[in-house]
């Protein structure tokens, strides 16, 4: 069966309104093998021509093509031409929603797009991107990245105020907020809109003469921006998708910055006052594709670090490290080069599954995991292998990979991980289980060790990751968000104390 065809079971096409089955009354839990990984939530992208004639939206297909690891659940591009917005969402990946028929509508110089992956329950076309209004003034379009920490407030003041909405998006609060302010022009509708929420968010915003790009003031979430050579102007989340499009990465941009692209020229302004910049440290360890580069990071080598860093602090004697596909692979790569463990393909990932499958309950996920992964057998006979992970989160995977590489023969299985403990939840755009379900909430390395069947475990630490993370080119050190591993969070969030956490 193709991927098209095993996600098509489970997803809805362009415009059906039609739940994702697990979001629907009487529904199963709604849990697969997936959810024992931390998952971004976007993607966003968007491309301006000077050429009033060309055609954007095929270029953001492009991009979105490469930014598809961010979401997979659903997809969408609005593109603008004589000020008039079309747009075209659905749910399931970009290859399944887009031919030539659903972008021939899609005609203009100017375009955004956006790739999700829904929190638990959210799964519908109604929440699906880039979200458009339509005004008296105007017309626009926006794409989100991060999570708004203040999306309810600001929700209730709008309805208040006679403004509906359609989804249960926090997005959706952004676009009718600038549609609110825009009487006062594009600038000072985004500074107000931009001053009124807070939370995390990579913003791409069509108008109709400009692309919007916004970053928020910690700059939790990536966005970068290219150039098309003497054609136009993209931004990405990341830099992998410019190139794709046939752009060249300029630079990021930066925690607080607006750039506001034009036809004309790229206008720059920062919106807030200068804040402590706390980057997503877990967009380094798993979620960024790694031939990214995010501010001045590239993320192999950051993974090839966090592996060296890890074989530094918890070497242990073995015959073999091996990596779990694909963000383990660096890692376990820079760990045999720390350590002198020979590096060796020991498991093979089926990248076909994705989300569709999906177990009711713990028992059945822990089954299940091995139609993911398989051991290269003849790798494993008699070897004390050491098996890099980038994170536990609820311990199913692993739990699963010890046992089956003992099956196939392996003498001893440590497991070395290159993110430090995963105790606590995320509040800025990443779909986190409940802290009661992640492992490492509460058990201590030598419980946590036992109860995988491991032969010994270790986690990098929060100063070894910060290493990993520390720019190669002299450049000024950076600042990152560490929350989901220390509970102290660069700005207030519910429930939570909102500490600033260390620098970075
Ligand atoms: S809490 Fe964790 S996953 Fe969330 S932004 Fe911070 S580092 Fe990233």
């Amino acid at each position: 069966m193709t991927p098209a065809e095993t996600t098509k079971k489970q997803h809805t096409g362009i415009g059906d309104p039609r739940n994702n089955p697990r979001g629907g009354p009487g529904a199963l839990p709604e849990l697969s093998y997936e959810d024992d990984a931390l998952h971004e939530e976007c993607g966003v992208f968007g491309v301006l021509l000077k050429d009033p004639e060309k055609n954007a939206a095929p270029l953001v297909y492009y991009g979105l093509f490469s930014l598809q690891h961010r979401g997979q659940e659903s997809a969408g591009i609005a593109a603008m031409r004589d000020k008039n917005i079309e747009v075209r969402k659905g749910m399931g990946l970009v290859g399944e929603i887009f031919n030539p028929e659903t972008l021939a509508p899609l005609r203009g110089s100017a375009a955004v797009g956006h790739v999700r992956y829904s929190t638990r329950g959210s799964s519908v076309i109604e929440n699906a991107q880039p979200f458009v209004s339509r005004f008296k003034l105007g017309s626009i379009a926006v794409a989100h990245n991060g999570t708004l920490t203040n999306a309810d407030v600001v929700r209730e003041l709008l309805e208040d105020s006679g403004v509906g909405f359609t989804s249960s998006s926090d997005s959706e609060v952004i676009v009718n907020l600038i549609a609110k302010n825009y009487k006062k022009g594009l600038e000072r509708a985004l500074t107000d809109t931009i001053q009124f929420i807070k939370g995390s968010y990579a913003l791409a915003v069509l108008t109709e003469d400009a692309l919007v790009g916004a970053r928020d003031p910690n700059g939790i979430r990536p966005l970068c921006l290219g150039k098309l050579e003497g054609e136009g102007w993209i931004l990405s989340s990341e830099s992998c998708a410019i190139e794709a499009a046939g752009g060249k990465f300029v630079r990021d941009i930066e925690p607080g910055e607006v750039v506001i692209i034009s036809r004309e020229q790229v206008l720059s302004f920062s919106f807030s006052e200068k804040t402590r910049r706390a980057v997503c440290s877990f967009e380094y360890v798993y979620f960024a594709r790694p031939d990214s580069v995010i501010d001045g990071i590239d993320v192999y080598g950051a993974r090839i670090r966090a592996g060296e860093i890890l074989g530094r602090e918890s070497a242990v004697a073995a015959d073999l490290v091996i990596g779990v596909p694909d963000s383990g692979i660096p890692a376990a790569i820079g760990y045999g080069r720390a350590t002198g463990t020979p590096f060796g393909m020991g498991i093979v990932k089926n990248k076909y599954i994705g989300r569709t499958f999906i177990s009711p309950d713990q028992a059945v996920r822990e089954r299940t995991v091995s139609i993911k992964h398989f051991v290269i057998q003849s790798e494993m006979k008699g070897k004390r292998v050491v098996l890099i992970d980038d994170s536990i989160v609820r311990g199913t995977t692993s739990r699963r990979l010890v046992a089956i590489l003992k099956e196939a023969g392996a003498k001893e299985v440590h497991i070395r991980v290159c993110s430090p403990p995963v105790r606590f939840p995320c509040y800025f755009g990443i779909d986190t289980p409940h802290r009661r379900d992640l492992i490492s909430n509460g058990s201590s390395a030598g419980e946590l060790c036992a109860s995988l069947g491991a032969d010994s475990l270790a986690f990098i630490s929060v100063e070894g990751l910060l290493e990993s993370l520390e720019p190669r080119n002299g450049g000024p050190r950076g600042g990152y968000c560490l929350g989901c591993f220390t509970g102290e969070y660069p700005i207030p969030v519910p429930g939570e104390a909102g500490r600033p956490g260390p620098e970075g």
